[in-house]
């Protein structure tokens, strides 16, 4: 396949259409949704009546089977009007991404299916309070007892977990053997008997999005819930990241564009000794690090989606992406907030909450760490 930066008139379209989704809908409920912390369900179901959600759910499905680089469109600009929101809505796609790719044609139906008809909400529940970037340190288990599993488990940091209506669950069905075959995925409904969602958390950032513990009690989980088969739970989990973390680091580079765009316009019109700040050279060259290093990120995020369309392991490219576009938000960000000066430390002036926001980039997901690890991981079984 030859390497082309030029979108298709589709691609163009949906780019264009996020756009005006996230400037004329996103923005304008942003700080109330920040301030309040309150979940911006009036936000998302315009979304899904503009189709700007589930955008990964397949054709068999009623959904419109886009790419991963169709989807990393549409998260930069969703992330340009806010991440909180935007986190928001992308995280039905990590719920479902483990589905599409190993759920059974029935699980699909019954549980992907409906989210095109109508507006609803899952999530991905895998972290535990002792297990975030050591996965396989997780403690919830899921035991066989005739056509049914009885899950015992607590989760953590589980965005949506307090709107969604079933949750991607990964337990422990052969604890000796982990990862290695040993946890198994299974959809679990919010309202089944012995699940209990916690309060929300307030969170730094991202203040939209709703993030909770979530308490498994002897949940009776049918064996026609197993996502794909038993013992794949860490493999689809894990392979959901491929899809994921491009998106993710898009939405990074769409909070950095946001934070590069005020910061440049207000230093256009702020002036200290006699002339406008952007005359000083040390804030021209601090915009232009921000313009170098926004057009390095999102060829970074493009690079790991084209691979994954096109067939191609993006593991790697998926981790440089991430960590290099979170580590790129929170850097360009703070930056903003010293383009402002003191202006930029006050909730009057929009740049202190993206710098708020962006630090999340660095943890969920795989922190910049983990992400470290990976790249070195991947850097050395690829000889
Ligand atoms: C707002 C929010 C939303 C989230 N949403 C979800 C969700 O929807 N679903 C879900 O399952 N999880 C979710 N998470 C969990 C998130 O993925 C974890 O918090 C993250 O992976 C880190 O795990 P931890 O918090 O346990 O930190 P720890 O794993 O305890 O890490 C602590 C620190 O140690 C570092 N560290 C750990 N191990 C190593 C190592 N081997 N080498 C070098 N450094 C290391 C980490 O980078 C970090 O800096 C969310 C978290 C937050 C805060």
């Amino acid at each position: 396949m030859s390497v082309s930066f030029q979108l298709t008139e589709e691609q163009e379209s949906l780019q264009q259409l996020a756009h005006e989704f996230a400037r004329d809908v996103i923005r304008p409920a942003a700080p109330h949704h920040d301030e309040t912390g309150e979940y911006p369900h009036e936000v998302l179901k315009q979304a899904h009546e503009y189709g700007l959600m589930n955008t990964h759910i397949g054709e068999d499905n009623d959904g419109l089977g886009l790419g991963a680089l169709d989807g990393i469109l549409i998260a930069e600009e969703l992330a340009w009007g806010c991440t909180g929101i935007g986190t928001a809505m992308e995280a039905n796609g990590l719920a479902q991404q483990p589905v599409i790719l190993g759920g059974s044609p029935e699980l699909r139906a019954k549980y992907l299916t409906p989210m095109m008809e109508n507006y609803s909400l899952c999530a991905y529940a895998v972290t535990e309070p002792g297990a975030g970037s050591d996965v396989q340190a997780l403690k919830t288990t899921a035991v066989k007892k005739g056509d049914k599993w009885i899950l015992n488990g607590n989760k953590m940091w589980i965005t949506n977990a307090g709107v969604a209506d079933w949750f991607f669950v990964v337990a422990l069905t052969d604890p000796d053997k982990k990862a290695r075959g040993g946890m198994t995925a299974f959809i679990v409904e919010a309202g089944w008997a012995g699940v209990t969602v916690n309060k929300k958390e307030i969170n730094m950032g991202q203040r939209a999005s709703d993030t909770r513990a979530i308490t498994f009690e002897d949940v009776e989980v049918p064996d026609a819930n197993v996502v794909g088969k038993v013992g794949d739970g860490w493999k689809l989990a894990m392979a959901a990241f491929d899809y994921t973390r491009p998106a993710v680091a898009s939405a990074a580079v769409g909070l950095a564009r946001a934070a590069m765009e005020h910061a440049a316009k207000y230093a256009t019109e702020r002036k200290t000794f006699g002339k406008p700040i952007v005359a000083h050279q040390s804030i021209a060259f601090m915009l232009a690090e921000m313009k170098m290093n926004i057009e390095a990120g999102r060829l970074l995020c493009w690079n790991a989606a084209w691979k994954k369309d096109a067939g191609l392991r993006n593991t790697m490219e998926s981790s440089i992406a991430k960590a290099f576009c979170a580590d790129m938000a929170m850097k360009i960000s703070t930056d903003a907030v010293q383009v402002f000066g003191g202006y930029g430390y006050s909730k009057e002036y929009p740049v202190e909450k993206l710098m708020r926001d962006a630090k999340i980039f660095q943890i969920y997901e795989g922190t910049s760490q983990i992400q470290r690890l990976i790249i070195g991981r991947e850097m050395f079984s690829r000889r």
